[in-house]
């Protein structure tokens, strides 16, 4: 190094002093640094790891010939030419540019594949023919033609042009991770020395300035030099390979750009070098037809490149990466095309039962082999019978398309035993099973996705049922599932929306069979899910506090209704079932008087009913209410009696007018149970000694009646009389 350097310095001063012999002390000095980075380059190849034994070797081999160019350029200097641009001078010098390019293109941060690479030689030469024009325009047109005639000549004079399509090289594998790796930047540093140099040396040659031991000279041992301090850096830390990290970001756009730039100038070239004959110069004619031939390979790379990532990212799109199942995505889309082509169409989802507790206990890795093995083992059971899919995690789905050779329910069997864990197994202590949801595509479904919910609510029937078992979605298993939240949503609009009715249930005389009252039972027309019965939706409504605006709407219906009762019977009254959210409510008394004063109905033809355990939970407030109610004349029924915790002593508090013996009691009176008989005839003597009125719930049989009218109980109600239904039954008499 030093040494290099100090004949570096020596000639330096002789040239600039223009001390005699100058032309030889700088071929000397060329030489011996030549030399110097021969050996410079060697050493690194010998040290650094075998990846980049090649990149130095091949730097080696170009320093060596710079040597041997200059050597063989002095001897023939010496023996009598001027400066001799001879062919064996030439051939030396051109190995040395093919040697240096490979170099570049075996750097660490070159492409890896062989198309890469010649995509970044094109790109090097694209630019360098690109140049020529260029360069004729700036220098060469003063050149005598007959100079240009010699091959050999020429080829100096294009020196400037094969450094630029090194240059360009290096710029371009330079990938935007490995420029930390200085080497690089020292190389574009000796690569730009010798473009000045080789540059200056043309023009100074073209007008005739040249002469051997010319200051410039200095420039080419000094780009050695570099080359041979680039030689000491260490390796770069990541080498061997294995990164690909490189290849994630994409280049700035400028790198992309620069070899198209000269182009442009090309083209501009061209029209001025014709602009003095009229006629394009040969050799800018020649080159222009190797730039278009050259951009035509580069094209053609470009576009095979193209379509082999697009291959390579639908794999990676469309694929899962761990079992090589199509994934989601592209389950999703064949889903979707087949609907659209209207194929019949069934969707089996299967999730494994178990897998996680495999995860937490063995692992993700076991978890990863066990998911691989299970893929494989469902992909070989469906066998072409459709096309299983990995969803994500430990959901799979198989799409049954077209005319099928296999029921989906025969498939779900196949798979259910492909999982069942055969003798050979590798044992890891677990063997997840799997639960399958069946759907067939029907006119219930507007899109795939509903599709697939319906096999998401069979999977989990499935689950429900128990491990290793599969179930097909039936309209019965969707109403079940259609959710909580989409049901009070739903709720929130039926009031407004009038899908909201009232059937009617008689309450019979027994003695007469005369209807004078009726129950007001609340029903939704769902849009859907058809009509539904309070049960299903009333305890929803009061948690959500929706039971209020209901309550209203029913009192007002039933009171509307029984109005028009009263042409026929004018003693007809309506009963109407308050819920305990709305007693605790001040307004109560406001809707009811309201409601009744709305209809012109007298206040005793209402009948409130409350559940015992309204009415036991109610505070002195409530108790209040329920006084004025009573003083307004409304009725104050006591419903499902028997069935809460009450005691006498409440019955002395309440303002009630009237008791309602729960059906479960009613429905045991046909069974011979004494004790049944007794507590309703208990019941209802109390209801006499209190002076209520008192109704049999759910009578349904002829026994249940004759118990019922033996026992002494004035009224009842239940299907033997009458189902809830429209308003009309009110002021007839039951045959
Ligand atoms: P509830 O007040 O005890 O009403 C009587 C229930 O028994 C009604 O059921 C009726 O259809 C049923 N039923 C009548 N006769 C028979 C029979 O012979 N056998 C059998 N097995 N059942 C009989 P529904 O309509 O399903 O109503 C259930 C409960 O929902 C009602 O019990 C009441 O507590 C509540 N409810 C109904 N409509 C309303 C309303 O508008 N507002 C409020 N807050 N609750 C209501
Ligand atoms: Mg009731
Ligand atoms: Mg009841």
């Amino acid at each position: 190094m030093l040494v290099a350097g100090a004949v570096l310095v020596a000639e330096a001063f002789w040239l600039v002093a223009a001390l005699p012999g100058a032309a030889l002390v700088s071929d000397l000095g060329a030489l011996l640094v030549a030399g110097w980075a021969t050996v410079a380059c060697v050493g690194a190849a010998r040290r650094q790891p075998s990846p980049l034994r090649r990149f130095w070797t091949l730097l080696a081999v170009t320093m060596a010939l710079a040597a041997l160019g200059r050597a063989t350029w002095t001897a023939q200097r010496l023996g009598g030419g001027d400066l001799p641009h001879t062919p064996l001078v030439g051939a030396v010098f051109t190995v040395g540019i093919l040697t240096g390019t490979a170099a570049l293109l075996c750097s660490p941060s070159a492409p890896r594949t062989a198309v890469g690479r010649a995509r970044t030689l094109l790109d090097g030469v694209i630019v360098a023919l690109a140049l020529v024009p260029i360069g004729w325009v700036l220098v060469f047109r003063g050149v005598a033609a007959a100079e240009l005639a010699d091959p050999a000549r020429t080829l100096g004079l294009l020196y400037p042009m094969f450094d630029l399509m090194q240059l360009t090289i290096l710029v371009t594998v330079a990938g935007p991770v490995r420029t930390a790796w200085r080497p690089m930047s020292v190389l574009a540093a000796s690569l730009t020395i010798r473009v000045l140099a080789d540059v200056g040396y043309v023009s100074l040659v073209a007008r005739g300035d040249y002469a051997a031991g010319h200051v410039i000279d200095l420039c080419w041992p000094l780009s050695y030099l570099l080359i041979g301090l680039a030689a000491r850096y260490p390796p770069p830390p990541d080498c061997d390979g294995t990164d690909d990290t490189a290849e994630a970001s994409p280049p700035p756009w400028w790198r992309v750009a620069l070899p198209y730039l000269p182009v442009g100038g090309a083209i501009i070239a061209v029209v001025l070098a014709r602009r003095p004959t009229g006629q394009t110069p040969q050799l800018v004619f020649v080159t222009m037809m190797a730039l278009l031939a050259a951009l035509a390979v580069r094209q053609g790379l470009a576009a095979n490149e193209n379509l082999r990532l697009v291959v390579r990212l639908r794999r990676l799109a469309y694929g899962d990466q761990l079992t090589g199942l199509p994934n989601r995505l592209l389950f999703n889309r064949r889903l979707r095309l087949a609907l659209r082509d209207g194929r019949p169409v069934a969707v089996l989802l299967l999730d494994l039962d178990g897998f996680k507790q495999v995860n937490d206990r063995f692992g993700h890795a076991t978890g990863d082999t066990l998911l691989t093995g299970l893929a494989a083992r469902m992909r070989a059971a469906v066998d072409g019978d459709g096309t299983i899919a990995r969803l994500g995690g430990d959901e799979f789905a198989v799409l049954v398309d077209g005319d099928r050779p296999v029921p989906p329910e025969q498939l779900a069997e196949r798979l259910l035993a492909a999982l069942r864990p055969s003798d050979g197994d590798e044992d890891v202590g677990v063997h997840p099973s799997a639960s399958i949801g069946i759907a067939e595509y029907g006119p219930q479904h507007a899109s795939h996705t509903d599709l697939l919910r319906d096999a998401d609510i069979a999977m989990y029937a499935a689950k429900a049922a128990g491990k290793s078992a599969y179930r097909t979605c039936t309209p019965a298993l969707r109403e079940s599932a259609v959710s909580r939240a989409e049901l009070i949503a739903d709720l929130r609009r039926a009031v407004d929306e009038e899908q909201l009715h009232l059937e009617f249930q008689p309450i019979v005389e027994l003695a007469t069979g005369a209807v004078r009252s009726a129950e007001a039972l609340v029903r939704w027309r769902h849009p859907r899910l058809g009509v539904l019965p309070p049960a299903r939706f009333l305890p929803l409504a009061e948690e959500t506090g929706l039971i209020l605006p209901i309550d209203r709407w029913v009192i007002h219906e039933a009171c509307r209704a029984a109005a028009t009762w009263r042409e026929r019977a004018p003693e007809a009254t309506v009963a109407v079932n308050i819920s305990a959210a709305h007693l605790r409510r001040p307004d109560l008394i406001a809707t009811v008087t309201a409601a009744t004063a709305g209809v012109g109905l007298a206040p005793r033809a209402l009948t409130l009913e409350l559940t015992e355990s309204a009415l036991i939970e109610g505070t002195e407030a409530v108790l209040e209410r329920l006084r004025q109610l009573r003083e307004l004349g409304i009725g104050i029924a006591i419903d499902d009696f028997g069935t809460g915790y009450s005691s006498l002593s409440y019955l002395h508090r309440i303002p009630a007018t009237e008791l309602k013996i729960d059906r479960s009691f009613v429905a045991r009176l046909g069974t011979d149970d004494e004790r049944a008989y007794a507590t309703v005839e208990m019941v209802t003597r109390l209801a006499g000694a209190f002076d209520l009125a008192v109704v049999a719930e759910g009578v349904e049989t002829e026994r249940q009646h004759a118990a019922v009218t033996a026992i002494g109980c004035p009224r009842g109600q239940g299907y033997l009389y009458g189902r809830p239904d429209g308003p009309g039954t009110v002021g007839q008499n039951r045959p």
